[in-house]
């Protein structure tokens, strides 16, 4: 087996063994671009590395010492050589990038001797000393695990004494003190000297590299991005061209379209005399892209001419990496760039125009979870036509955020953990920090442009961000903040704007997004593509609407007893409880019905001809009862009915196990009257609305938590029987249909059965999971977070089918159903109806349709026509 691949044996397509970054190195050598020759060590000796109890084995060595020979040759340069020193980048890459998360090592093969061979050979010792410095402070961090502050303070503390404002004042002379300074700092606190021979330094830098996958924060970032744990990464060996030359020297990162908007422009940033990684960590504020026309105009044109083409080659945005030494440009790395969701909508639809693309692809570019991010809330006009802007700063990653100003990552969690919504204030953000954002409303730094690692990270999570501001001044240990003459401590409220780069006084209002432009014309293509059906589960009219509004078909699930906790109808669902008669019972009822009637024909009003289903009274009736002693006497004064009475009848209620108890179907069995006011309220709201709007309204009766058909039967005569009735007395023939929710498992093993009886179903897989696991959907969250951790679940079986068996009962329903009833009408309203990978699932097994919240509809619009692609 092959360990090591040099870059002119891989492609494009080689990924899961090169990484992402090997790969795109060995394309853009196989294209022919100008790219430093290297190798790459894949993930699959990652992985060996790790089963080889962390060593290095013999045979692998070896082969990254051919592939270094190679190396040599065709440089023409030698490692470890006094003469023409062969200096490397020892540089990560997984399959999946993990931006910032794992280790790299610049100028490598530096030592006492071949730094200086470098300052003789390019007659630059300040470069060859600044170079060193580099080497040994990453080394020192990387591979021999000493804190960067360390290293820092003695730069720093050089720096002032030296009067020196910017680093590249500093000479070789000072340069060569600090690294005597940063040798005696390894010596102190590893006990041994700084690695001399370039071979040692290069094993070493390689299994650090490998290391860097295990580390706290590539974990988080794996956990937060859901990528699998056991893929490795590979290490990419590389030529050094050199940034930091002087003058007509530079590196730097573009994007070849803009990640944050999508605009078609090349965005991106650099600086003179740099090397990579002063860009990436936000250390110092680059210029724009376009500026480097007049600092490097002849690499400028052809980092124009290549962008572009690697764009058409990968048919897709790329971010790109580059140094220009001495005016010569080199291309360091490619990959598809990370992007906001309103930058993948723009640049999908964009390249379909363009004809790059085809409309599947352009659906398939978006992911549904990204759509969150596009029903980000916005700032509410008002609230921001009113605010006080108080400083400017790079529109680094959209949206608003509002929120408590806290200065640490840990403070911000520790907030978010009170639920108190935070805003991260810092100098710049460094992968340390990743929990703190990822805890974040929006994050705010000082320092850092469009590409540094805060920029970078935010918009990978969704999250606004305003970076390089640099009008704050932070003071972390005071807990203080002063822009101007505004002086803010911890703790007071700060508004962002991502979309704008502002940062505002105070606390905004924020209002929802909606659909329109390129999104809209993306998600009609979806809408062209899926055959599946997307419902909403809604109760009230502002859900309805808003459901509308994100492009649902209909209501698959109203939970009328989500209706009966409004302030004022909950007295009489008390007295309707706690009736010792069917006749006060009536009473009680007979109150409600006229609400209902007007919750329902609000509903048809927004759907209009559009489906609704409406489920009948679901929950264990003591929900709505009171509990501790103080509550019983307050509600037994409220509705005059004797404390004794009352705490007697709750008592009766109570019930050990409600979710198995008196609910669904199982209270109109026993309380008739309950069903026969709901659908009265159904049947004549819709002959009310009907009348008033010429609508055509065919009502859908849900009956819930029914497992046999029998009782089915029963349930379904009373509200036959009134439906009836009502239309007797109103004088008017309205069609509807009556169904039932499969949520037991015995309900889909005979589901034949029940389908005699039922014109729809909808499967309730909330329920179905918690009978089919027997795990309470109350109480299992801390259980599940367990198991998740000890991998006994992939996924939360309440959040994502479990497909071999509640998704299998579903399955088994779904056919014996249709074989009993084949026109029969299928749909799912549990949490799966909106979860990706269940819709899915949902198409596989052919359903009618998916129910969900409506903020969800538009990602299960498109999950179902990726499902199709
Ligand atoms: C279900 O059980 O899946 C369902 C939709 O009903 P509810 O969540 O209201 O019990
Ligand atoms: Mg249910």
């Amino acid at each position: 087996k092959k360990f090591v691949y040099s870059f002119n044996e891989g492609s494009k397509d080689m990924k899961e063994l090169l990484g992402g970054k090997g790969a795109g190195l060995a394309e853009m050598t196989k294209i022919g671009l100008p790219v430093p020759f290297g190798f790459t060590v894949t993930t699959q000796a990652c992985s060996r590395y790790y089963q080889d109890d962390q060593k290095l084995a013999d045979d692998l060595a070896g082969e990254i010492f051919e592939k270094l020979a190679e190396l040599e040759e065709v440089t023409g340069k030698g490692f470890g050589s006094k003469e023409n020193p062969l200096l490397v980048s020892v540089r990560s890459g997984a399959k999946i990038s993990m931006p910032g998360m794992m280790d790299t090592i610049l100028n490598l093969g530096l030592n006492d001797d071949t730094a200086e061979g470098l300052a003789r050979l390019t007659e630059n010792p300040r470069f060859a000393y600044d170079s060193y410095r580099r080497f040994i402070q990453m080394f020192g961090e990387v591979v021999m695990e000493i804190e960067k502050a360390k290293f820092d303070a003695i730069f720093d503390t050089k720096k002032e004494k030296e009067g020196c404002r910017f680093d590249v004042e500093l000479t070789a002379g000072h340069l060569k003190t600090i690294i005597d300074d940063y040798k005696a700092l390894v010596k102190k606190e590893t006990g041994s000297c700084f690695p001399q021979n370039p071979g040692d330094q290069l094993m070493e830098a390689i299994k650090a590299v490998f290391r860097s996958w295990n580390n706290k924060r590539a974990i988080l970032y794996r956990q937060l991005n859901g990528i699998a744990e056991d893929m490795g990464t590979a290490v990419n060996v590389q030529a050094m061209v050199f940034g930091n030359m002087g003058e007509t020297s530079g590196t730097g990162v573009a994007f070849t379209r803009n990640p944050a908007n999508g605009q078609t422009a090349l965005f991106g940033e650099f600086l003179v005399n740099a090397q990579g990684e002063d860009v990436v960590a936000g250390v110092r504020t680059p210029q724009p892209i376009g500026e480097m026309e007049k600092a490097f105009p002849e690499a400028y044109k052809e980092f124009l001419r290549i962008s572009k083409l690697l764009e058409n080659h990968y048919l897709d945005m790329q971010d790109i990496e580059f140094t220009i030494e001495k005016n010569r440009l080199f291309l360091l790395q490619t990959r598809n760039g990370k992007r906001t969701a309103a930058a993948t909508v723009k640049i999908a639809v964009d390249m379909v125009k363009e004809g790059l693309i085809d409309k599947d692809t352009a659906v398939m570019r978006l992911e549904p979870a990204m759509i969150d991010q596009l029903l980000h809330p916005r700032f509410d006009d008002g609230d921001l036509g009113g605010a006080e802007r108080i400083a400017k700063g790079l529109p680094a990653s959209p949206g608003a955020a509002t929120g408590r100003i806290y200065f640490t990552a840990s403070d911000v969690v520790a907030a978010a953990e009170n639920g108190i919504a935070a805003i991260l204030v810092r100098l710049e953000t460094s992968p340390e920090d990743l929990a703190g954002m990822a805890a974040a409303q929006g994050i705010l730094t000082a320092r850092g442009g469009m590409t540094s690692h805060a920029a970078v990270v935010a918009r990978g999570m969704g999250k606004c961000c305003v970076s390089g501001c640099g009008e704050l001044h932070i003071d972390e240990e005071g807990h203080r903040l002063n822009i101007g003459n505004t002086v803010l401590k911890e703790g007071d409220y700060l508004s962002l704007d991502g979309t704008a780069g502002e940062v505002l006084l105070g606390q905004l209002k924020t209002v929802p997004a909606e659909l329109s432009g390129d999104f809209e014309t993306i998600m009609g293509w979806a809408d062209e593509l899926r055959s599946l059906g997307v419902r909403a589960n809604a109760d009230n009219p502002r859900d309805a609407q808003q459901a509308l509004d994100f492009g649902a078909e209909g209501i698959g699930l109203c939970r009328t007893e989500h209706m009966f906790f409004e302030e004022e109808r909950i007295p009489a669902v008390r007295r309707m409880i706690l009736a010792d008669t069917e006749k006060e019972r009536r009473e009680a009822l007979s109150f409600l019905l006229s609400y209902q009637k007007d919750d329902f024909k609000r509903l048809y009003q927004i759907m209009g001809e559009r489906p609704v289903t409406i489920r009948l009274l679901d929950p264990p009736l003591h929900e709505f009862l009171p509990h501790t002693e103080d509550e019983i006497r307050q509600l037994s004064e409220q509705i005059y009915v004797p404390y004794e009475k009352l705490a007697k009848k709750v008592e009766e209620l109570h019930e050990f196990n409600p979710m198995m108890g008196h609910r669904g179907c199982r209270l109109a069995v026993t309380y008739p009257e309950i069903a026969e006011m709901q659908a009265e309220a159904i049947i004549a709201a819709a002959i009310e609305v009907r009348r008033e709007e010429n609508l055509n309204l065919v009502p859908e009766i849900m009956i819930p938590l029914a497992g046999m058909k029998n009782e089915l039967a029963d349930v379904k005569a009373t509200v036959e029987r009134t439906a009836q009735s009502v239309m007797a007395r109103e004088g008017e023939q309205i069609p509807y249909l009556i169904g039932t929710m499969i949520e037991l498992p015995r309900a889909a093993l005979t589901a034949d059965e029940i389908a005699e009886e039922a014109e729809f179903f909808s499967f309730g897989t909330n329920d179905l999971t918690q009978l089919t696991f027997g795990f309470s959907r109350d109480d299992t969250g801390k259980m599940i977070k367990e198991y998740k951790e000890k991998g006994i679940f992939k996924e939360d079986p309440f959040q994502s089918i479990d497909e071999d068996g509640v998704g299998w009962l579903v399955e088994t329903g779904t056919k014996k159903g249709r074989a009993v009833r084949p026109g029969i009408h299928l749909g799912i309203c549990g949490e799966h109806g909106g979860d990706p990978k269940s819709i899915e699932f949902c198409d596989r097994i052919g359903l009618n349709y998916v129910s969900c919240s409506p903020f969800r509809v538009p990602a299960a619009r498109l999950a179902a026509a990726q499902a199709r692609i």
